[in-house]
């Protein structure tokens, strides 16, 4: 399959209208969906600029729907220009209400590791869908999921299956401030881990101040349980250990950061953090929502070799459906009700549906093990992408674990939320809608990941260069 896109590379494409350059210049910050936050609220986008019939679908939208998006960074904001209505995906590709197709570097956010609507999942929630959508008793189903899951993650001896990443991480913090009887979190800076209060924390003034809520809503007194530090910064973590050691239930982090654009975390950084959550009686939580099953079956913690005692999961491992998970050592597991006394609970949990989905994915990706040639797709596209930006003398630093990478418009290493920030977010959004323009669909914020799935060709990938060689140009 080597017809990527409608749209040529020269700028041939299915006439969406070009999208206002001003707009960029409003949009800074990260403008995530993830820390919801720094969303603020969406531009009315001028429909002149958008594409026909996205245009009108948003007018509509935005009378019933808040932004008209039911998740802040689907509005474009921190990119400009109005959102781009979808109603189908195939392998790669994505088509809009218009017509348009793309080549598809969003794979929703994570989950489509396999590309859209591949025919094992497809059908696999066919036949589960038919046989009844839900049934809040107990299926095989979601025994296999957990055995996949137990197998490829040896760290997580039990797994409770939830319907979000959200809930995962939730879940997970009520879990360990009842094993250890501590209250407080410590989380990075930039690291995103779901929209639950506690969570929705960041750092004050100084690193080692207690958290402040990233959002209206968030009582004072709950983002004060939450410690938030530099990533990859381990004299940060201690520091924060020596002021409230026992206090300390758990950390909480992404072992591969994807929500501040993708940082691989340093070398030593998460063998530190094993050995200081040891030392002080505290757990060590990696939120793999985004890694795993992504970087490899056995997720970050099988790429570094590190184990944590916990771990949530979400994308991947519910294949495009709602499904989340969380789990871990058995001790503190079976603290879980109906075991022990430590509630949480779900109506869907483990939904057929989703789970079907989920083990369809999982299983395509054991029996065809895509991890190197994903990689090695991965890096055709980092590498191309570092030589077009530096053959037009535009600052670009690629960072790339797997098939997930950020190029950010920076000269300076990308370590951290600081340095992440310092990437020119308003030549992201030009970038991103002259990509658009040529066919090529990416996170709509520059402190996002480009995931590559199993179904893009070396073709695509060729496409794709072609178009950022113009599009950085441009
Ligand atoms: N943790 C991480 C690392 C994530 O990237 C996300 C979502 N982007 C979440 C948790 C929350 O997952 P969900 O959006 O499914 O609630």
């Amino acid at each position: 399959m080597a017809t990527p896109v409608s749209g040529s590379a020269s700028g041939g494409r299915a006439a969406p209208a070009k999208a206002a350059e001003a707009k960029a210049a409003e949009s800074e910050a990260t403008g995530k969906e993830t820390t919801g936050a720094g969303a603020g609220v969406p531009q009315p986008a001028d429909s002149a600029e958008m594409r026909p019939a996205s245009a009108a679908l948003y007018e509509r939208a935005v009378k019933v729907i808040p932004g008209g998006v039911n998740s802040p960074v689907r509005a474009f904001k921190a990119v400009g220009g109005g959102p781009v209505f979808l109603r189908s995906g195939a392998g790669a590709h994505v088509e809009d209400v218009d017509g348009n197709r793309y080549l598809d570097y969003l794979g929703s956010w994570g989950p489509l590791i396999l590309g859209h609507a591949h025919t094992a999942v497809v059908e696999a929630v066919r036949v589960a869908a038919g046989a009844g959508t839900s049934f809040g008793a107990p299926t095989e189903r979601e025994v296999v999921l957990a055995e996949t899951i137990t197998d490829a993650l040896p760290s997580m001896e039990q797994v409770r299956l939830v319907s979000s990443g959200t809930e995962a991480c939730m879940s997970v913090v009520r879990l360990v401030r009842a094993f250890t009887g501590r209250s407080k979190i410590l989380k990075f800076d930039g690291c995103y881990h779901g929209h639950a209060d506690g969570l929705l924390v960041s750092a004050g003034s100084g690193a080692l101040t207690l958290g402040t809520p990233d959002s209206p809503g968030v009582p004072e007194g709950m983002a004060r349980e939450t410690l938030s530090v530099r990533y990859n910064d381990l004299d940060d973590v201690r520091a924060a250990f020596e002021k409230y050691g026992d206090e300390i239930a758990a950390i909480i982090v992404e072992p591969i950061a994807a929500n501040m654009g993708v940082i691989p975390p340093a070398p030593g950084f998460l063998a530190g953090l094993r050995e200081i959550t040891q030392g002080h009686g505290a757990l060590l939580i990696f939120d793999e929502v985004v890694s795993g099953f992504r970087v490899g079956i056995g997720g970050a913690q099988g790429l570094y070799g590190i184990a944590p005692d916990l771990t949530t999961l979400g994308k991947v491992v519910g294949g495009g459906l709602p499904l989340g998970a969380y789990g871990g050592r058995r001790d503190i597991m079976e603290g879980l009700a109906p075991l022990g006394p430590t509630y949480q609970a779900g109506t869907l949990s483990g939904n057929p549906v989703a789970t079907a989905a989920g083990l369809a994915t999982l299983t395509v990706l054991a029996e065809t093990n895509p991890y190197a040639e994903l990689d090695a797709r991965a890096t055709m596209l980092a590498d191309g992408l570092a030589a077009g930006a530096a053959e037009a003398g535009v600052p670009l630093r690629v960072s790339r674990v797997g098939s997930m990478l950020t190029g950010f418009f920076t000269d300076g290493e990308v370590t951290d939320y600081a340095t992440a920030k310092r990437a020119d977010a308003a030549r992201y959004g030009r970038y991103f809608r002259a990509m658009l323009d040529r066919g090529i669909y990416l996170a709509p914020s520059q402190f996002e990941a480009a995931f590559v799935s199993t179904a893009h060709t070396d073709a695509d990938i060729e496409y794709t260069l072609a178009a950022a060689r113009e599009a950085i140009r441009a």
